[in-house]
C-alpha cells in the first residue's frame, strides 16, 4: 500500500544540503599510474591544499586500506577487482556524506578503473593519469620495490611482469616528469575546481 510506505532517504539529510553547508561539491578524484609515479605524493600535497581552502576532503590510498578494509586481499587480478570494488564503494559513501575523495591506487586496468566509474558513477568520478614514464619510476625505486620485481622476488609487479594500460582519455592527463610535486597538485586543483565548486 503506498500509504504505508515511508521511505527513510526522505527524512535523512541530502547530499545536496550536505554540499551547501560545505559550500563545494563532492566527487571523487581517482589517480591511477605505476608504483613509484607520485599518486600518493601528488595526492597528500592536493588534500592539504583542499582542507586549507576549508574543504571537506578525504584520502584513501593503499597505506590507510590495505592494512585494514581490504587488509585480507593480495595482488591477484580478482583481488586487485575485490579491492577496487570496496575502495570504489567507500569513497561513495563519503561521495554521499559530501565530502571530496582523493583515491590513491595503481588500479592497473581499464576493466578495473571501469569498475570504480561504474559504482562511483561517472558524473563523479574524475581520473587523473600520474603519466610517469616506467624508467623513471624504476630509478626512484622509492620502496625497493622494482629492485625485488626484477629480481623475481616479486610476481605479478605492475609494469614488470603484470600490464598497466594507460587511459584513454583521462580527465587529466598528469605529466609529472619535468615538474615538481607541487606544480603537479596545483595543476590537479586547477583541472577539478569547475567540476567540484558550484
Ligand atoms: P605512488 O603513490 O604512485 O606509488 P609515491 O607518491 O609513493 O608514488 O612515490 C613517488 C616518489 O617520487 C616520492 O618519493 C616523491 O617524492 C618522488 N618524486 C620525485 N619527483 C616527483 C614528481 N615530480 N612528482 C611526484 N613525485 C615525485
Amino acid at each position: 500500500m503506498a500509504e504505508n510506505i515511508h521511505p527513510i532517504f526522505e527524512r535523512t539529510v541530502q547530499r545536496a544540503e550536505r554540499e551547501t553547508v560545505n559550500g563545494h561539491r563532492s566527487g571523487v578524484v581517482w589517480l591511477t599510474g605505476l608504483s613509484g609515479s607520485g599518486k600518493s605524493t601528488i595526492a597528500a600535497a592536493v588534500e592539504r591544499e583542499l582542507f586549507d581552502a576549508g574543504h571537506f576532503v578525504v584520502l584513501l590510498d593503499g597505506d590507510n586500506v590495505r592494512t585494514g578494509l581490504c587488509g585480507d586481499l593480495g595482488f591477484s587480478l580478482e583481488d586487485r577487482r575485490e579491492n577496487i570494488r570496496r575502495i570504489a564503494e567507500t569513497a561513495k559513501l563519503f561521495v554521499a556524506a559530501g565530502a571530496q575523495v582523493l583515491c590513491s591506487f595503481v588500479s592497473p586496468t581499464r576493466a578495473i578503473r571501469a569498475l570504480a566509474q561504474d559504482i562511483i558513477g561517472p558524473e563523479d568520478f574524475l581520473e587523473v593519469f600520474v603519466n610517469t614514464p616506467l624508467a623513471v619510476c624504476e630509478a626512484r625505486d622509492v620502496k625497493g620495490l622494482y629492485a625485488k620485481a626484477r629480481a623475481g622476488e616479486i610476481k605479478g609487479f605492475t609494469g614488470i611482469d603484470s600490464p598497466y594500460e594507460a587511459p584513454e582519455t583521462p580527465f587529466l592527463d598528469l605529466k609529472t616528469e619535468h615538474q615538481t610535486v607541487e606544480a603537479s597538485a596545483a595543476e590537479v586543483v586547477a583541472a577539478i575546481k569547475h567540476k567540484l565548486s558550484f
